[in-house]
């Protein structure tokens, strides 16, 4: 599986603010498929180079590449198109409007949300939000949503917010979904719960993962392989037995 080019390949990427070095000449690669896990205490920069792969900021050195293919270019609202959507450290959903349709948010489609249908004749249009309602019973289904999607989003507990994010991220059916701790707030059994609902995408989706968290247990438990970020650089890197006993990663985790 794992031939030829990485999915994606982060070269020498660093953010800058100011003074401070958010990210600080980072390379990692993904490939299709597979997840990855980046971790590293608070403030460590994970966020930061997450918003980088997605557009939402320009790095201040170095390149990203999809497929091979240089993305400085892309506009944040194209990125979806692309391949690579995301989930947010803090839920971001349409509180007011029900999972349904914060999924349907989530499609490329032109008819997205049934919002924009005068630029399709009306039988493609038609044709395109039965499509669109398709993806949204099949991401539902996917991930154990079917009974909540008529309800509200912002009334749901947590862990289907949560959920929600995670089906508006896959329904574009994309390469490569940036999950931004995941599991930050949830309780054990809302964990376990999206660990069971992220295998099951897996198996039935051909979707790599990048997996930002500092919840190092979690991570080890869905990743072969891991990054670790301290103070914006990497600091190790490979298998969790093997970074869960690098002395470096022992310290930047305790402190010390
Ligand atoms: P993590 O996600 O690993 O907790 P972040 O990427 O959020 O870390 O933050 C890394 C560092 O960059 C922190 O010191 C944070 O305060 C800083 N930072 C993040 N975003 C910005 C920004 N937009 N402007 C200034 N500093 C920022
Ligand atoms: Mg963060």
């Amino acid at each position: 599986m794992n031939t030829g080019a990485p999915l994606l390949s982060v070269d020498n990427v660093s953010m800058h603010f100011g003074g401070l070095k958010a990210v600080d000449g980072v390379s990692l690669t993904v490939a299709a498929q597979q997840v990855v896990g980046l971790i590293g205490p608070n403030g460590s920069g994970k966020s930061t180079l997450i918003n980088v792969i997605s557009r939402i900021y320009d790095p201040t050195g170095g390149t990203v590449k999809l497929d091979d293919k240089e993305i400085a270019g892309v506009a944040v609202h194209e990125i979806a198109a692309l391949g690579i959507t995301r989930t947010f450290q803090n839920v971001r959903l349409f509180p007011t409007m029900t999972v349904r349709d914060n999924l349907r948010m989530g499609t490329t489609s032109a008819t997205r949300a049934g919002f924009v249908t005068s630029g399709l004749a009306l039988p493609a249009a038609r044709r395109e939000e039965k499509a669109v309602d398709q993806q949204v019973e099949d991401v539902a289904v996917l991930l154990g949503l079917e009974a909540q999607l008529d309800r509200v989003a912002g009334d749901l507990p947590y862990g289907l917010q949560k959920l929600t994010e995670l089906g508006r991220a896959l329904i574009s059916n994309p390469k490569l979904i940036l999950l931004d701790e995941p599991v930050a707030g949830m309780n054990s059994s809302e964990k376990q719960a999206l660990v069971a609902a992220l295998r099951r995408v897996r198996a039935a989706r051909p979707v790599a993962f990048l997996l930002v968290e500092h919840d190092m247990a979690f991570v080890m438990s869905l990743t072969e392989y891991l990054y670790v970020l301290n103070f914006g650089k990497l600091i190790a890197q490979g298998s969790p037995e093997h970074v869960r006993a690098d002395p470096g990663v022992i310290e930047a985790y305790l402190g010390v």
